[in-house]
């Protein structure tokens, strides 16, 4: 494995000395308790940031903010002038996509030049959400009384969203939110992951910057059991939009009850890749490699059950591990870096706990499977890309959601069997087919119980093609017309006519 090491980072401008304040009907603020939290650069394990912690009485205030400006000069915008907001604020992330990139290395270690990959799924999404603001309709209904009702369906913003988003992508997380609520009239209450809370802020300032008026756009920043329960729970909140894992989920679900508020949830998965003896090997493998080891495998839709044929089982596995070890481990912030520390020490703690877990329970390590601490790795959270080979279907590593750059490779012999053991898992994000054979292809993606199937490749993504789970990966899309469906109720007209 090639290691980048000492690579010096200045000082980031958006770093000033002074703690970050929350964003709150378009002023920056303290938090109410005048409390603050310490953030760390994971790939060094220095000191980065001080944040406030915000908690439900800044919840509650950005809330009163939020539902003000649902009625306030946001209500006059027209559907164009919203595009055009939309567009300033796209034009201005282009602009400081480059700096952008960078908080998220400095604040959870995503490799910059991974960051820089993104544009289309950020820049790209804002303007595909500018183009739906001009979209949106309802729809004439012929009913059976012609002649004495019209009927017709309008779409209103749903009202006040909260969006609660994770750290492994902070950037596009936030922008996903950001972008449909904008599109559709709604306001938003945003609630970054404390590990990661630089680019939303960032993103607020630009916010400002494109003209979006004070309250429609609101970033707090404190701990999920607070700030984010204090914004699942308030009766005042529409709707939730939510990323992370299935277990905030359900109590996301439990809280959203006082109100019954809509909830869009994108949870996590352990999405199976199947790579068949006819596949493309030399595209396969690389592939199937990068749909785990890509962010360090904290992806909520990594390919990380690598089911591989039989006959090309040993050798193929052998190749992923190859893939593996000669790819550059480093600090985020280095351009030259493919893979990047883990987000933290806790994090840090469960993946190699389930590294040891994956030995006890008689994996075979091929690559990998430890911490990294040759030079300058020892002060951040690194691990070594991993392929755990003769994993078996109820092995806790072949089972469990690890966030971290492990493969578990299991072999299988025959396509109606694999499709069983693929879809033997609570989850259902992603899911990924390698094979030659067309027929094959399309059998796969029609019987694979997941809401994307990438064949001949993985994560592809497009602002214009939705993505989300099936069973306990969640519900509700992102990208697409469905997504802005999701920020929209539907007002039905009658009028009597005879
Ligand atoms: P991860 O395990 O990836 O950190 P989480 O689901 O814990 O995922 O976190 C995703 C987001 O949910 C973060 O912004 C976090 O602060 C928030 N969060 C955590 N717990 C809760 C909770 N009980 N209610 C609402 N939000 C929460």
């Amino acid at each position: 494995m090639t290691i980048a090491v000492s690579y010096g980072v200045g000082r980031h401008p958006f770093l000033t000395e002074q703690a970050k304040r929350l964003f709150i009907d378009g002023q920056w603020v303290e938090a109410a308790s005048g409390k603050t939290f310490q953030t760390f650069n994971p790939s060094t394990g220095e000191a980065l940031a001080m944040i406030a912690e915000g908690d439900g009485v800044d919840i509650d205030r950005a809330v009163s903010a939020a539902r003000r400006a649902l009625s306030g000069p946001w209500a006059k915008f027209k559907p164009f002038e919203r595009q055009n907001l939309l567009l300033r604020l796209a034009d201005l992330i282009d602009t400081h996509f480059d700096e952008l990139a960078a908080l998220d290395a400095l604040d959870m270690g995503a490799p910059i030049s991974r960051g820089r990959e993104g544009r289309l799924r950020v820049v790209g999404m804002l303007r595909y959400y500018a183009g739906q603001a001009t979209a949106l309709h309802g729809e004439t209904i012929e009913n059976s009384l012609p002649g004495q009702f019209f009927s017709f369906t309008l779409k209103e913003p749903i009202g006040v969203v909260g969006a609660i988003i994770p750290w492994n992508g902070p950037l596009k997380s936030a922008i996903w939110k950001i972008g449909p609520a904008l599109a559709t009239g709604c306001t938003v209450v945003l609630k970054a992951a404390e590990e990661a809370c630089l680019s939303p802020l960032r993103i607020a300032e630009l916010c400002q910057e494109a003209g979006v008026p004070p309250g429609v756009v609101n970033v707090i920043t404190g701990y999920g059991e607070t700030a984010g329960a204090a914004l699942a729970a308030h009766l005042d909140v529409d709707k939730v939009a939510f990323t992370g894992s299935h277990l905030t989920g359900q109590k996301i679900i439990q809280a959203s009850a006082g109100n019954l508020k809509r909830l869009s949830l994108e949870l996590g998965g352990k999405s199976p890749d199947i790579v068949f003896a006819d596949a493309d090997l030399d595209k396969a493998v690389p592939g199937a490699a990068m749909a785990v080891f890509a962010n360090s495998g904290q992806v909520c839709s990594a390919g990380t059950r690598l089911f591989v044929e039989q006959p090309i089982y040993e050798e193929f596995t052998q190749r992923v591990a190859t893939f593996g070890k000669a790819l550059r481990v480093g600090n985020g912030s280095d351009p030259t870096t493919q893979i990047g520390p883990l987000v933290s020490a806790e994090q840090l703690d469960r993946v190699t706990g389930y590294m040891a877990l994956g030995r006890r329970e008689g994996a075979r390590p091929l690559s990998g499977g430890e911490r990294l601490t040759q030079g300058d790795l020892a002060r951040g959270y690194f691990v070594a890309p991993t392929v755990f080979a003769d994993v078996t279907d109820g092995m806790r590593i072949a089972q469990e959601e690890i966030f971290g750059p492990v493969i578990s490779a299991i072999p299988f012999t025959d396509m109606d069997e694999v499709t069983q053991r693929a879809n033997a898992t609570p989850f259902g994000l992603g899911s990924g087919v390698w094979t030659r054979d067309v027929g094959k292809a399309h059998r796969m993606a029609r019987s694979i119980r997941a809401g994307s199937v990438w064949v001949n490749c993985y994560q592809a993504m497009d602002p214009a093609v939705p993505f989300g789970g099936y069973k306990m990966s969640g519900y509700g899309r992102e990208g697409g017309k469905q997504h802005v469906e999701e920020f929209l109720n539907v007002k039905t007209v009658w009028i009597r006519t005879d």
